[in-house]
This record gives C-alpha cells, structure tokens and sequence, in this order.
C-alpha cells in the first residue's frame, strides 16, 4: 500500500459536477488500497472573483486581508469535495492550512513554506480517510493566513508529497501533461514523457504556468517524483524527473511565451559608478522584481538603461524611476506594456553552437523585430511586440523540429 498525493486544479473543479468527477476518480484509488491525500484549487475564476470583490474596495488592499480573502476559495473546494466523496460512501476529512499545520515566511501574497506538520494528516489516514488539503494557504508563525502566489496549489502539492514521503505527487490539470509549447495556442505541440527538473523550472520561469516555479523548486530539492497529466482522460501524462544521459541529445525541448512583463527604458543615463544603485535599490526596497536588465554602451559619458518589471508593478515603478531620472539627470523615461517575452529551453544547448543564431533568423524570417535578449546555460529569451507572440511561438516550435517525434 502506498500514499498518493494528487493535486486538481481550478479547471478540474469548476463545477459540482466536476467535483463528484475527482471524488469518483479519488475513490477509485482508495478502492485500489493507496492512501489518498488530495490537493484542490479553488473552482475556476474564484480567485480572480475574490481580487475583484477587495479591488472594488481599495485599489491597494491591506496584504493581510487580502490573503483572509483569496484563501476562501480553496476552503470552498475541499468542503464541497469531503461532501461528494461522503455521499458516495467513502470517509473524508478537509483539512486548511492551519488545521494541518503548513507553516510559511510573513510575505503575504507569495509566503514561502518553511515546514510542514504531518501529524494531523496521518491521524486522519489512520482513520481510514480520505484527506483533502486547502491548496495555496498556510499560516505563518504568529498565525496569519498567508497564500502562496497564483498558481500556489501546486507548490502545497509537491510540499505536501515531499513531508509525506508519497510514492508520487500527481498534478492533474486540464491539459494532458507537459508539452513542448502550450498547446492551447500552437496545434503542433507534443506531450512530452519525461522532462527534467532543470528545464521544468527554465520553463515554469519563463511562463509555462502548468506548474507553478516553487512546486518545482521542491521536486527537484527533495526528488519527489512529479507527474502532469489530466483530469478528464486516464491517459498517462509527463513525468518531471532527474536528467538522464538521454536527455541531453535533444536541443531544444520547449518554447514557452510570457505576456506579464512590461519594459523601460531611461535615456542618457549618467555612465559613472553608483548610478545603477541609485535606480534599482528603491525599485528592489518597493518589492518590484527586475527580470531582464539591457545597458548600452555608453556616449560621452551617457548610457540609455533598458530593463523589464511584472505588468502589475508597472505604473508603480515608473513613478519610482521618473523620480530618479530627475535626481540623476537622465534624459527621459519611456515605458511599454506591450511586450512578450518568447524563450527557448533545452539542455542540449549546453553543448551547441548556433542555436541563438537559428532562432534570431527564425524570428527575422516573419519580420518579427527583437527588442532585448537574455541567455543562460540552457535558455535564450527574447522580448518582442505582444501582437507577434503566437506567431513567434509557432514559428520557433518548426524551426526547432518540436512539431515533429524526435528521432
Ligand atoms: P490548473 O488550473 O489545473 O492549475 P493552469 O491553468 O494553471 O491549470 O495550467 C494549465 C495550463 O497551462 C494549460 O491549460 C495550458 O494552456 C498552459 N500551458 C502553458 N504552457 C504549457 C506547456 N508547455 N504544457 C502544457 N500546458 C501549458
Ligand atoms: N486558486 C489559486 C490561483 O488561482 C491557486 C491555484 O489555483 O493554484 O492562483
Ligand atoms: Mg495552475
């Protein structure tokens, strides 16, 4: 007998009948003898619902209340689904994130988990239970209700499977598991077997929201054996593993696109030591997250610095850096939210030359301009106008042989 830790998301969970859906398929394991501890989402839109609900209130919600707010939603969920799974005759038990003791840092809106009680769910194990934990909410030592960040169910998941020790944690979604691009905007994509941690966080990172970058972060750090597939067939979906050998002989596993960053630029910056902390120690001290950062070579002493932030911190650190560009004495501050951001990733570029070259002419071949780059060991990114983004997608999934099985 083993424990078995499943995670459904919003989709999986959208309606009534939905919910009895994933009771019968819970069930089903139970009958088979597995321990069954279940992650649920909230039902579809909820969350959105809930932001709205306090942004009618406030256009800056109090962090702490707005995390009260938003974590009802998954109480919703694991009621109404202990319920369907009583009323098929099975035992059930919801459990919050403070009945079962999950423990997180104070950053409300995106806590990180520090420690997991496993007690209370094994207690109820004991008891022959099905247990249905909150996704998304834990509390933090002082005993304020904190949420993970959107797309937080995952990461309880994964958290929770690694504290228990399950033989595997299986998140199951609404597509059929991990594919080379999302499959809701490119028909050619594949559903990948297997993928390994490092390019499902490359991935996670870079917008392929089908797992979230934490839940991620803890497979790979305590090796829990994650599999991604669906809800509504019983298909076998993407195991995200270790790297193996094999793994390496194919260039580029993924295309993922990100449309949630926005960019700006300042003109005829001040190209003398100090400056770049002048701009970037209030944006960091607001809590606004810099990804990609571009500075040219300067003139006469003066550089333009380009850089992007999340679209939902835009408005705030423009007003942060037009104050500074005045300080400094920089020419002008321009901003643009419409940007995507489209990226390669795959662990054979660690060994190849000229993937870069491949996808800048792949991009150029349909006229689509680059505005910035960014490359690591196993990712290129570039940041192009939001309008072109399906169609650079689509492009660099052929020019990358993703359309086709490798061989
Ligand atoms: P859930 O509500 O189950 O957590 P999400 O909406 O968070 O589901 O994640 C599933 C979605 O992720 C899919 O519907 C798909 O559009 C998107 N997605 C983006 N990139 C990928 C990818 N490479 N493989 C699979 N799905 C992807
Ligand atoms: N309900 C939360 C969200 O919409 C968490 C999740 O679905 O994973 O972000
Ligand atoms: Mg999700």
């Amino acid at each position: 007998m083993s424990l078995i830790v499943q995670k459904y998301g919003g989709t999986s969970v959208g309606s009534i009948e939905k919910i009895r859906n994933v009771a019968e398929r819970v069930i089903e394991m139970k009958k088979k003898g597995h321990d069954m501890v279940v992650v649920l989402s909230a039902m579809s839109g909820e969350t959105d619902k809930l932001i709205r609900l306090a942004q009618e209130i406030t256009e800056s919600p109090n962090p702490r209340e707005l995390d009260v707010l938003v974590s009802t939603g998954e109480q919703v969920s694991v009621a109404l689904f202990s319920m369907a799974v009583q009323s098929l005759g099975f035992k059930a038990s919801s459990l919050l994130g403070h009945q079962v003791k999950i423990v997180t840092d104070e950053a409300y809106g995106r806590a990180r988990i520090s420690e997991i009680d496993t007690r209370r769910i094994m207690e109820e194990i004991r008891k022959d239970k099905i247990v249905a934990v909150a996704g998304f909410q834990g509390q933090d030592e002082k005993g304020n209700i904190t949420t993970l960040g959107r797309g937080g169910s995952d990461t309880t998941a994964v958290a929770v499977a690694a504290a228990l020790k399950a033989q595997v944690c299986e998140i199951f979604t609404d597509v059929e598991g991990v594919y080379t691009t999302d499959p809701n905007i490119c028909p050619k994509a594949r559903k990948m077997k297997k993928i390994s941690y490092e390019e499902m966080l490359e991935m996670a990172s870079l917008g392929a929201k089908v797992l979230e970058i934490r839940s991620v972060e803890f497979a790979k750090k305590f090796k829990v054996p994650v599999h991604v597939r669906s809800t509504f067939t019983n298909k076998e979906g993407t195991m995200v593993v270790q790297e193996d050998k094999s793994m390496e002989k194919i260039l580029v596993s993924g295309v993922t696109y990100n449309k949630n960053e926005a960019r700006i630029t300042i003109t005829k910056v001040p190209d003398r030591p100090g400056i770049a902390t002048k701009i970037f120690v209030p944006i960091s001290d607001a809590g606004v997250v810099v990804d990609m950062i571009i500075q040219n070579t300067s003139e006469e002493g003066l550089t333009d610095l380009t850089f992007t932030v999340p679209k939902n911190d835009f408005k705030k650190t423009m007003n942060i850096v037009k104050k500074v560009a005045k300080e400094i004495k920089a020419e002008r501050v321009m901003g643009d939210e419409n940007i995507a951001k489209v990226s390669i990733i795959g662990l054979g570029m660690r060994n190849h030359a000229g993937v870069a070259t491949t996808m800048f002419s792949a991009l150029a071949k349909e006229g689509i301009n680059i505005m910035m780059i960014s490359t690591s060991e196993i990712k290129i990114s570039c940041v192009i106008d939001e309008k072109y983004t399906e169609l650079a997608v689509r492009t660099l999934h052929s020019a990358f042989h993703l359309d086709e099985e490798p061989k």
